[in-house]
């Protein structure tokens, strides 16, 4: 499989990396992984791989027990999940698939596959305390609807964001 999920053949065993399926089960989170026996009620639950069939939680979790690394964490899937959990409230064997995504999501962050819209965001809301950026324009608009102004401040965000270490994860291509 290529980092997009799709079948490329027999996979080359100096590709694989057994240690990240153990760096992946040192998170307390993620240790449900080994329960996992691969019958796919996950995906079919999943909104996201009914309209993307590229995407599968099924087949994430196979590609890190067989050590697929590069390829997991490169992935641009593995940023796509809407957070709704049917696939955990799904699982006939309790795993946690989306507490394993978040897993490798940080791991992708800290590799530096963050997507550059992800990051620009976390760096908007710590210039402005918004997620969305405002302008002159809707400002107008909520005054003409007798709405309040909205009011920001970042400082708060940013000191968050900050305590968390999120500022520092770099955009993929910055490196
Ligand atoms: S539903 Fe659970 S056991 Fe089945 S493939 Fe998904 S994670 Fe594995
Ligand atoms: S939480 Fe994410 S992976 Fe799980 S079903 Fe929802 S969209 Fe799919």
């Amino acid at each position: 499989m290529d980092q997009h999920g799709k079948a490329q053949g027999p996979i080359p065993i100096s590709n694989r990396n057994p240690q990240f399926r153990r760096d992946v089960l040192k998170h307390r989170e993620a240790q449900g992984l080994n329960a996992c026996f691969s019958c796919g009620t996950c995906t079919a639950g999943c909104p996201i791989s009914e309209v993307f069939p590229e995407y599968s939680p099924k087949k994430l979790t196979k590609m890190v027990k067989l050590g697929m690394k590069q390829e997991v964490l490169a992935s641009p899937w593995i940023w796509c999940c809407t957070t709704c959990h049917n696939c955990e409230q799904h699982c006939p064997q309790n795993v946690q698939f989306f507490s394993i995504l978040n897993v490798l999501k940080n791991m992708a962050a800290e590799a530096g596959y963050a997507p550059s819209p992800w990051v620009e965001q976390t760096r908007q809301v710590m210039r402005t305390g918004l997620v969305f950026p405002t302008d002159e324009a809707l400002a107008r608009k909520r005054e003409a609807r007798s709405l309040p102004a909205i009011k920001s401040d970042g400082a708060k965000a940013k000191k968050l964001i900050e305590s968390t270490g999120t500022d520092k994860i770099p955009a993929q291509g910055d490196r």
